[in-house]
């Protein structure tokens, strides 16, 4: 059994309802229990800034898929959502990415090959995935530094709104 904090993010079309239905999917999933989700909040594209705004969130879980068996999942929730890959950073329907992972007796995994990188190599940086992490982690210290702290570090933050996405998503079906 393992331990997983996805992040997601959507900028294009109907981006809460691409997020919901993915949400759905895992709830309804037989290898997959204690789904949990953060607030979602929208924020500011960087990177590839000619683009609109994005809904992010993280989402928890435990599940019996090892980790490469959680990122055929999610890739496959990526297709449903039709994604289509343009421009890299650029607008997506539905992007799902595993920032950490967990063992059964709480050790975090670290993993690097050709397809994964746990931890997520960027999670560290990006205020997006950091500020709903820290609603489900609030005490998570990594490499000595608290989320908190982290959070500080990154300076001026882009968020544009919280929502009560915990009742959106799971009122829908
Ligand atoms: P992205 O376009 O940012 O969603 O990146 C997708 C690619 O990143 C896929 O080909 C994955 O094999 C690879 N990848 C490496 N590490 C991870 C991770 N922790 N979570 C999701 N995708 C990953």
């Amino acid at each position: 059994m393992y331990t997983y904090y996805i992040s997601v993010g959507s900028n294009m079309g109907d981006k809460r309802g691409y997020i919901s239905s993915a949400f759905q999917s895992l709830l309804h999933h037989e290898a997959i229990s204690r789904l949990v989700t953060s607030p979602l909040i929208e924020t500011e594209p960087w990177g590839y800034t000619e683009q609109d705004t994005f809904v992010n969130g993280v989402w928890s879980c435990e599940s019996t898929l090892d980790p490469h068996q959680m990122l055929s999942l999610i890739q496959q929730l990526e297709q449903e959502a039709g994604r289509k890959r343009l421009i890299h950073w650029g607008p997506r329907t539905l992007d799902l990415d595993i920032i950490l992972v967990y063992d059964i007796e709480g050790k975090m995994i670290s993993l690097c090959d050709e397809s994964l990188v746990i931890p997520h190599p960027h999670f560290w940086n990006r205020n997006f995935v950091l500020e709903p992490l820290s609603q489900l982690l609030p005490t998570f210290t990594y490499k000595g530094t608290k989320i908190a702290d982290r959070l500080a570090q990154l300076g001026v933050y882009c968020l544009l709104y919280t929502s009560d996405a915990a009742d959106d998503l799971l009122c829908v079906d």
